[in-house]
């Protein structure tokens, strides 16, 4: 990911402009097509995600007249870094003028010419990993469009799984797309809405589509946001220290600038917010809950609440009951750090076994690390993990990690422990086998590459390399996130 600089654009709303970026965007081309574009040169940038999973967007809106709010919009989104680290952008608007910096690369490379200095009473903004669209420039959002004299703005998290479709369809109608992104297509679906009530154009706009969407839509007047009726992806409200309202696709972005928890935006559930507070609107009829349960296992930081539930307290459960389901015998805990270390901590609680650390992440290689061409994409892991060879050597180790997808990193791991003298490595892994790609807005893998589709468990053990292996049970993960009878929570991938 080359970072190719900030862009600020800023707009009268009466112009009548064209949407988005201005940018023309190369057709778009669906994730894990063949024709996908490579994730990264070989050799140049090694985006470090241990196991391939990629998080898939993290969105923040702000209602307050506040000189601060692009700060405080910047904040939010900071917080919601691990969500997205290909690009950013912040929105800001008075009513009249909306300004909008956004760029590649994380956010302090995407804003490094500033934020918007417009002064104005709402912002939206975004970090993005694309899913649908590519890594490129012009699908940088928030992304806006004119209509009716006045703008939208908006940013996206999630994927739409009609989008094409509904693209072709107004692409036939004559509408023009300035971006790939299945974003675009909600943006165009609601400037070209008949209605005349705003909220009854974005309403009518998401009957049509169908899929994962948390949304934050930038109107004059206005502040939007929107869950989908399945709720796959998180959204809440909070409430600002000064006054005003902010949305985050976490809790940890209402943290980050002291705003206190409200409640979570529902599944199906449009909440408006302007100068009257917030007002909230059902648009779809309620039905079964799918909320992304990887957004718990992985995604989300330890330190959010998602739907009520803490994401730190569900990935210590999912080792507690990890360790009920193993019959092995071991002497220490160690956990592939980062993501693992909660589920490890709950295995040692339960265990009774020592929790130890095995593996040391350098802190200095982020998602953002350069590998030297010379280096061979082999040794990524060692440049991100390296043993402690006293905790390790002549012990059984129970080698906790949240999931395994390709399992070519976690057979570089457990290939690490055993060099620094492992006697036997015993692999648990807080979810079950990851069997099916997701359509819902994560990138894991196309299916043919996921280990768990084509290999039995017993197989993956061998190729792996350990001693014994242990996938957290469907009934156990759902135990640990508080959902026994499979209500609320999507498991699509694990099918
Ligand atoms: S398929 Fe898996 S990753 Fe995708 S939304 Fe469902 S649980 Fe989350």
């Amino acid at each position: 990911m080359t970072p190719t600089g900030t862009r600020r654009q800023n707009f009268n709303c009466r112009r009548q402009a064209s949407p988005a970026g201005g940018q023309t965007c190369p057709p778009a081309r669906r994730r894990g097509s063949p024709d996908a574009p490579e994730a990264a040169p070989a050799g140049l940038t090694a985006s470090y995600s241990p196991h391939g999973w990629h998080e898939e967007c993290g969105v923040v809106g702000l209602w307050c007249d506040s000189a601060q709010i692009a700060d405080l919009c910047y904040l939010g989104l900071f917080a919601l870094q691990h969500r997205g680290q290909e690009s950013a952008g912040i929105s800001v608007t008075n009513g009249l003028h909306i300004e909008t910096v956004k760029g590649m690369g994380l956010l302090p490379e995407a804003l490094r010419d500033g934020r918007p200095t417009l002064r104005g009473h709402a912002a939206v903004g975004h970090v993005r990993y694309s899913t649908h669209g590519g890594s490129l420039n012009c699908n940088v959002q928030p992304i806006f469009a004119y209509s009716r004299g006045g703008f939208v703005g908006l940013a996206h998290n999630g994927n739409l799984t009609n989008a094409e479709e509904i693209k072709a369809q107004m692409e036939a109608a004559g509408c023009l797309f300035q971006t790939t992104t299945d974003s675009e297509v909600i943006l165009n679906l609601i400037a070209t809405s008949p209605h005349p009530i705003l909220e009854d154009a974005v309403a009518t706009s998401l009957n049509r589509v169908s899929g994962a969407y948390s949304l934050v839509i930038l109107l004059p007047d206005r502040l939007i946001a929107v869950r989908d009726p399945k709720g796959y992806r998180p959204l809440c409200l909070g409430r600002l220290p000064d006054g005003g309202w902010m949305f985050a696709s976490e809790s940890c972005g209402l943290d980050a600038v002291r705003a206190e928890f409200v409640r979570d935006v529902l599944p199906g559930e449009m909440v408006t917010v302007d100068h009257n507070g917030p007002r909230s609107y059902f648009f779809a009829k309620a039905g079964k809950i799918n909320a992304c349960v990887f957004e718990h296992i992985y995604f989300a930081r330890p330190d959010s609440v998602l739907d009520g539930l803490s994401v730190w307290q569900a990935r210590f459960e999912m080792g507690r009951q990890l360790a009920r389901e193993f019959k092995g015998e071991a002497d220490i805990v160690i956990p592939v750090p980062d993501t693992g270390i909660t589920a490890a901590l709950g295995f040692s609680k339960e265990s009774g076994l020592p929790y130890f650390e095995g593996l040391i992440k350098n802190r200095y290689v982020g998602r953002s690390f350069i590998m030297p061409q010379q280096v061979s994409r082999e040794n990524t892991v060692e440049m991100k993990l390296n043993p402690v060879r006293a905790n390790l050597a002549d012990r059984r180790v129970v080698l906790i990690d949240d999931s395994i997808v390709r399992g070519t990193t976690s057979a570089r791991i457990v290939s690490l422990v055993r060099r620094a003298g492992a006697r036997e490595v015993h692999m648990c892994i807080s979810s079950p086998p990851i069997t099916q790609s997701c359509l819902y807005g994560i990138d894991t893998s196309i299916r043919k590459e996921l280990i768990a589709s084509t290999m039995s468990v017993g197989q993956i053990g061998a190729t792996l390399g350990v001693d014994s292996l242990l996938y957290l049970s469907r009934q156990g993960l759902l135990d640990s996130v508080g959902d026994p009878k499979n209500e609320r929570n999507c498991l699509e991938c694990f099918s």
